[in-house]
């Protein structure tokens, strides 16, 4: 079981092992909802990734509820799905402009799939910079898709909506402008 786990790949840049811990496997893939939930965000982060040319680390995809609980995600967390997931990336100071205009213009240029889209700032040496985003696949409401651009500042966990331009306060937010 173990072996054939690491190399299940979900597309072309994603295996299992990056959304589902091993000691949830058994679960997950028993679930048709929550596995179904799980190749959809895969997809289009595997779309995100071919856009910004370079790896997306994901820091936390499925999680099951003690988990949640432990991790102090909400009680009904989209991670709990597979709806969810918290990825990160390396990149240099000097590609954060064109790497911040990428990932905001994917997730606004592709309005069928925005779900939530959150972006945590950390402070680094005077600078707010995106340290963490969590995105998940759209979930619906009394029919309603909800469609929910946010940014956070680390620690606080206090959400400013974006109100006109996300990119525009993006730029604000890590100093651009
Ligand atoms: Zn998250």
């Amino acid at each position: 079981m173990s072996n054939t786990y690491t190399q299940i790949k979900i597309n072309e840049f994603f295996t299992l092992k990056e959304f589902v811990a091993e000691e949830d496997l058994k679960a997950v893939l028993s679930n048709p909802f929550i596995l179904s939930n799980i190749i959809e965000l895969a997809d289009i982060l595997e779309r995100l990734r071919k856009k910004i040319g370079k790896p997306l680390i994901i820091t936390s995809g499925y999680r099951n509820p003690e988990k949640n609980k432990k991790v102090g995600g909400a009680d009904k967390s989209a991670h709990l799905l597979g709806k969810a997931c918290d990825w990160t990336l390396e990149w240099e100071l000097h590609e954060r402009e064109n790497i911040t205009r990428n990932i905001v213009d994917f997730f606004r240029n592709n309005d069928y799939i925005v779900g939530e889209f959150i972006c945590y700032f950390k402070n680094y040496q005077g600078k707010w910079l995106p340290s963490r985003f969590h995105f998940a696949t759209p979930f619906y409401a009394d029919g309603i898709k909800h469609k929910v651009f946010l940014v956070s500042i680390e620690k606080t966990k206090k959400y400013k909506p974006f109100l006109s331009d996300p990119f525009l306060a993006l730029q604000q937010l890590i100093g651009l402008i």
